[in-house]
């Protein structure tokens, strides 16, 4: 009798447990490489940026005056993270967005240089692409302030 319930305990554990992997295993794409497979995939500025949490000096990006319809998709992954239709001219010398495509990015919170400020990654391979200002236009009130190195822009829809 005892040991039918510490069988019964045993599978309801183990079905716990594998239940949320399982819906996770089905929403995920993620990409995850090795320090190496990134520096053979990226120029040593991209990689800095992408992987090291690095800053492009302001006003250095060509595609800050990129202004053709297209999207910008992830340097690291390919993954299409802002359309142009969101583009705007921030001033600041970095690339700007109001919003992100559907389900592109996740942020997290960054405390370096003495500030507290919310970073902004790839969602698949969670590459960092920049910063996410409150101080953005309409419709979002948003800026989200990207290293144009972390971008590659491809024109066509937007
Ligand atoms: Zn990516």
């Amino acid at each position: 009798m005892l040991k039918t319930t510490v069988a019964g305990l045993a599978l309801l554990v183990a079905g716990r447990v594998i239940r949320p992997l399982a819906s996770q295993a089905a929403t995920t794409d993620r990409i995850v490489r090795t320090d190496e497979e990134w520096k053979a995939l990226l120029t040593p500025d991209q990689y800095e940026i992408l992987r090291k949490e690095g800053t492009e000096q302001p006003f250095s990006s060509a595609l800050l005056h990129e202004e053709r319809a297209g999207i910008f998709a992830c340097a690291g992954c390919a993954l299409p993270l802002f359309s142009s239709k969101t583009k705007f001219d921030s001033g600041t010398g970095w690339p700007s967005f109001w919003a992100p495509l559907d389900q592109a990015v996740i942020t997290k919170v960054d405390t370096s240089l003495g500030m507290s400020r919310t970073a902004v990654m790839c969602r698949r391979c969670e590459g960092h692409l920049g910063h996410v200002f409150n101080d953005g236009p309409k419709p979002t009130g948003l800026r989200y302030c990207m290293n144009g190195l972390a971008l590659k822009f491809s024109p066509g829809v937007a």
